[in-house]
């Protein structure tokens, strides 16, 4: 196998994905002068962008999202990172034991290591009428579009985080919001929950799932539920159905086979380094107790300065080698 010699890669690190853990490892990878580039198909700061407050990033007592977003970004073009808007089709192994990274843009960029951060996608229920309804009533996304739905009665679905704090922001609009959960407890943080049973505007359904998304030409009308203990269907109707029932890590552009937990969250070492060597994840994509803001750059932190050291060892070798 030919060594590698630094020469060869364009960048030394590629980060692929542009939320708080993309940016924060392209800060670090700036600040330890590397040769960062971060590829990111909209705009930078990912899941902020879709969160109207933020509350529990330590030193913020209460900023917008997109506002953390700017000041992020901001803060990683200071220290030199090249941000791109593009998105990553593939990211596959060279023959030097780098990585090839390929664009729907048709731009090849190399370098010898990679920070994987791209976040992950919405599930799905799965039932009928959610795709059918998608846009005309069916949301992934309270701050995108909550304001559509003034005096509306509306729906949440899922019993984490997500969509206790968003049933509590969607009561802004809506004249009541129902929060369908399958269990008979939530997983959200106690926090979050205080707030949402306080508010006299929400009403948790307990053990209750989706079996149908039913409307009209103007959007949803009603759910078909059934009561998960004793089989009992029911009907609820509703304005408008936000889905929060988790995300799917976005990995199928790795194009190696890489460790995962049974969700396909991407396991890694105490220095972020997924099982192929050189690749590292950090935020959302990585198997994980929780998925904050703050364990986001965390994890891109560590990534970051891992990348340098693994990138010297690298050297050393190859130095060895060429001895
Ligand atoms: P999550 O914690 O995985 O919760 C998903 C919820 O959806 C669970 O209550 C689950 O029910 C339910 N669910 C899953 N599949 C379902 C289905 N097919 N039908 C009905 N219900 C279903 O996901 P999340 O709330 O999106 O949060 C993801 C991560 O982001 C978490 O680590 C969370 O802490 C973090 N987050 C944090 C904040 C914050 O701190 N402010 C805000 C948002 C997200 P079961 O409980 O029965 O499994």
């Amino acid at each position: 196998m030919t060594q590698h010699n630094s020469n060869e890669y364009d960048r030394d690190v590629i980060v692929v994905g542009g939320g708080p853990a993309g940016l924060c490892a392209a800060m670090y990878a700036g600040r330890g002068m590397l040769r960062a580039l971060l590829i990111e198909r909209g705009l930078p700061g990912g899941e902020l962008l879709n969160t109207e407050l933020i509350e529990d990033y330590i030193g913020f007592e209460s900023i917008l999202g997109r506002e953390l977003a700017e000041k992020m970004t901001n803060h990683a073009k200071k220290f030199g990172a090249e941000i791109v808007t593009d998105t990553v089709e593939a990211v596959r192994r060279d023959e030097n034991g780098g990585f090839v990274v390929t664009t729907a843009l048709g731009k090849t960029h190399r370098a010898p290591a990679v920070i994987l951060t791209a976040g992950g996608i919405p599930s799905k229920l799965g039932v009928p009428g959610e795709k059918e309804y998608a846009g005309k009533g069916v949301s992934y996304c309270a701050v995108c579009d909550g304001a559509f739905f003034k005096g509306e009665v509306l729906a949440v679905i899922g019993g984490g985080d997500a969509a206790v704090e968003e049933a509590v922001f969607l009561t802004r609009y809506a004249s009541k919001v129902y929060v369908v959960h399958r269990r008979d407890k939530f997983r959200a943080s106690a926090i979050l929950q205080r707030r949402a049973f306080e508010n006299p505007k929400i009403e948790v359904i307990w053990n209750k799932v989706v079996e149908q998304i039913e409307g009209n030409k103007r959007g949803t009308t009603q759910l078909r539920l059934r009561d998960t203990v004793t089989g009992q269907p029911s009907t609820l109707p509703v304005g408008g159905v936000f889905i929060f029932i988790g995300f799917k890590p976005n990995t199928g552009i790795i194009k190696e086979h890489v460790t995962h937990d049974s969700q396909g969250y991407l396991i890694t070492d105490a220095h972020m380094m997924t099982s192929v060597p050189g690749l590292f994840a950090a935020g959302d994509v990585r198997a994980q107790l929780t998925r904050q803001i703050t364990t986001a750059v965390g994890d891109a932190t560590t990534a970051a300065i891992a990348v340098e050291k693994y990138l010297a060892k690298r050297r050393e070798n190859a130095t060895v080698g060429a001895a």
